[in-house]
């Protein structure tokens, strides 16, 4: 007989469910409003949502046997974390489960940079033969800059370092040994601006990573670096940027993310030295049912009182 009693509001690949079902009795609320949630959430041991649902300090308040909170993803800003450790709720998160979809991303818009890949697709779909413009570069003995070594950025190295690139790596907490057994020459950030020809973000979002990548930043980058940012929007000065593509300082970037998202149309996404993917990075079957499975056992073990991996 299930014991818990389990809240989902934003949806959850099929996988998790089945890891849940044995011990809980699971209900799907999917895209349910804040008012609705004020009303059911009273009686739930446990709540798992996506980003679109924000876990206030009042529906906090309400949920008298609320335990744990499971966000099937990375960032937990849609939850009051304050209110949460308040009233003795956990949260926890799944981390790691995106981790190869987006490094697997930032390779295939490195070497589609390289090639402009798009460009010749588009151009082929025109009725256009335009072999003659695209003369692309090789990545084979080009160095890579990866900002930020963390779970993403180590997974990036790893591979471009297979495909014969020369990774440096900069990261604001990690000591070197680390960012070497990653693969990467641990260097200072200026090094990593000044030497790179692709230069790729993996930091979060913070008050010190925000609009980083600025007028400043891109003026000690090498003339016509290719720059790439599958982390978050605002790490980029997307004016910057912008002003740095027309003057061709930056050759071409790839973006997966966005200041604001969806852009508006008088964007970057407009450039044609600009390859953009709608926020993609963690959009592949195998990252959605690994979320899944991940928060299920974590909400689980939360409610269990078994020791947790990824409590926030
Ligand atoms: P992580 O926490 O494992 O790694 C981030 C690294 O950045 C850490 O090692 C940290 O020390 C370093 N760092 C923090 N502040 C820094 C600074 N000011 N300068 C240099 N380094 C700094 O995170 P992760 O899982 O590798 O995720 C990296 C980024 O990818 C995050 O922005 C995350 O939100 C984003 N992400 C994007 C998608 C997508 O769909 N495109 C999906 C998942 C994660």
């Amino acid at each position: 007989m299930p014991n818990w009693k389990i809240l989902i509001t934003d949806g959850l690949d099929e996988s998790g469910l089945a890891v849940l079902r044995p011990d809980a009795l699971v209900d799907k609320h999917n895209g349910i409003g804040a008012q609705e949630l004020l009303r059911r959430i009273p009686g739930y041991d446990a709540l798992i949502v996506r980003s679109r649902t924000k876990i206030t300090p009042q529906i906090i308040e309400v949920a008298a046997s609320l335990k744990v909170i499971g966000r099937a993803g990375v960032g937990v800003d849609n939850i009051d974390l304050q209110a949460a450790k308040a009233h003795g709720v956990t949260v926890v998160n799944t981390p790691q489960a995106t981790s190869l979809a987006v490094a697997e991303l930032t390779l295939a818009l490195i070497l589609a940079l390289a090639r402009s890949i798009p460009r010749a697709d588009h151009a082929m779909k025109a009725g256009y033969w335009i072999k003659k413009e695209l003369l692309g570069v090789e990545i084979n003995a080009k160095i890579l800059g990866v900002i930020g070594m963390g779970h993403i950025g180590a997974a990036v190295t790893q591979r471009a370092a297979l495909l014969g690139m020369n990774v440096l790596g900069y990261d604001a907490l990690l000591p070197d040994d680390v960012i070497v057994v990653s693969g990467a020459q641990p260097v200072a950030l200026a090094e990593v601006y000044a030497r790179s020809d692709f230069i790729s973000l993996h930091v979060p979002l913070t008050p010190e990573t925000k609009g980083m990548i600025d007028e400043q930043a891109l003026g000690q980058m090498k003339n016509g670096v290719y720059l790439l940012c599958t982390a978050r929007g605002g790490i980029i000065d997307e004016g910057a940027l912008s002003r740095a593509l027309e003057s061709g300082k930056v050759a071409g970037a790839a973006l997966d993310v966005f200041a604001q998202e969806p852009p508006g149309t008088e964007s970057l996404v407009n450039h044609p030295a600009v390859i953009a993917t709608p926020h993609i990075g963690a959009q592949t079957v195998e990252a959605q049912a690994r979320t899944s499975r991940d928060i299920a056992s974590e909400v689980l073990a939360a409610l269990e009182g078994r020791p947790l991996r990824w409590k926030v």
